[in-house]
């Protein structure tokens, strides 16, 4: 949800329809945007995402059944609550609407507190969707994506830089390691060595902002180059080595780590196929051996 106040898009061929909803989403602080039709919202998403929908059931172009196929079919809507608000007397659109995976169904006319305490059930449940989301996809130690959020994320990208199967997109995959990270835990405690951990996701997030990254496992880290070609990929890694190697967890000034790290690349040794299964097992493959190329030859090094 956002942190100030929801965002409701309201749909509703009736201006008296709308202007009832409006009212009673502004007098419980919610910002709405009101459309006279599905077609009239579309643009609307394009430009900021609602964290709930209410829409009418009968209306003249495209209906709320078919409004809402459309939105469960976008991903990036999927955990929005849908409100179907409808004045038809049976149930059949009450039942269809639920089972094409509306959150609640309302029948006009209804009384304001009504509407409003269904609103605010769907924004309490569309908050803790966000929350388990948030927990299922990150690792609770650094905050970064986990394992399983990171392999989404190289599918998606390997995916992307393999549309053209001939050309591919230059797309990098990079693989850190912590050097000898067990000492860290044997010889200062595991506080120490989880301190550790955490600096480097820190650092990932500073330097790799704006890319997707993750926990692999245990101490080590995966980051997606997409637009990277090896001798880019490279570069970035060995500059984030030695940013690594300067730095030490606050409260542990004396605590200095390396990081070994595998660069594997799209097109260079990594072949696409068209599931990208495959393309994806290769690409950590990769990375992976030449990480451990990176181990054999002293630690502290990118190989690629
Ligand atoms: P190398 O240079 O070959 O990578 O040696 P290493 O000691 O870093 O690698 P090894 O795989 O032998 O040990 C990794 C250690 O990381 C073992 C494990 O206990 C520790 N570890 C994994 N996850 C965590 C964690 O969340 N917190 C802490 N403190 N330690 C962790
Ligand atoms: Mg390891
Ligand atoms: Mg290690």
């Amino acid at each position: 949800m956002n942190e100030k106040s929801p965002l409701v898009y309201a749909v509703d061929d009736s201006s008296l329809g709308r202007k009832a909803l409006e009212a009673v989403c502004g007098r419980a602080g919610y910002k709405v945007r009101s459309f006279s039709s599905p077609e009239e919202a579309f643009p609307a998403f394009n430009d900021a995402l609602p964290d709930l929908i209410l829409t009418d059931l009968v209306m003249p172009g495209m209906d709320g059944l078919e409004f809402l196929g459309w939105i469960r079919s976008r991903s990036a809507l999927r955990d929005v609550p849908v409100i179907m608000v409808s004045s038809s007397a049976g149930t059949e659109g009450l039942e269809r609407a639920l089972e094409l995976g509306a959150f609640d169904f309302i029948r006009k006319p209804y009384e304001p507190p009504e509407i409003l305490a269904r609103l605010k059930s769907a924004l309490r449940y569309a908050e803790v969707v966000r929350e388990l989301r948030h927990a299922a996809t990150h690792d609770s130690l650094t905050g970064l994506a986990n394992h399983a959020e990171l392999m989404r994320e190289l599918e998606e990208g390997a995916r992307e830089a393999c549309r053209g199967k001939d050309s591919p997109r230059p797309f990098s995959f990079l693989m850190l390691d912590i050097d000898h990270f067990k000492s860290v835990n044997d010889n200062r405690g595991h506080p120490a060595g989880d301190a550790v951990i955490r600096m480097i996701a820190d650092l990932i997030r500073k330097s790799f902002g704006n890319l997707v990254s993750g926990r692999y496992g245990g101490e080590e880290f995966g980051v997606l180059l997409p637009g990277y070609d090896k001798p880019m990929a490279v570069k970035t890694a060995e500059a984030f080595i030695a940013l690594v190697s300067r730095a030490s967890p606050e409260g542990l000034e004396d605590l200095r780590v390396t990081l070994s790290a595998g660069v594997a690349t799209v097109g260079d040794g990594v072949a696409c196929d068209l599931q990208c299964r495959d393309t994806v097992d290769r690409l950590v493959q990769k990375a992976d051996a030449e990480l451990y190329r990176a181990k054999r030859e002293g630690r502290n090094r990118v190989c690629s």
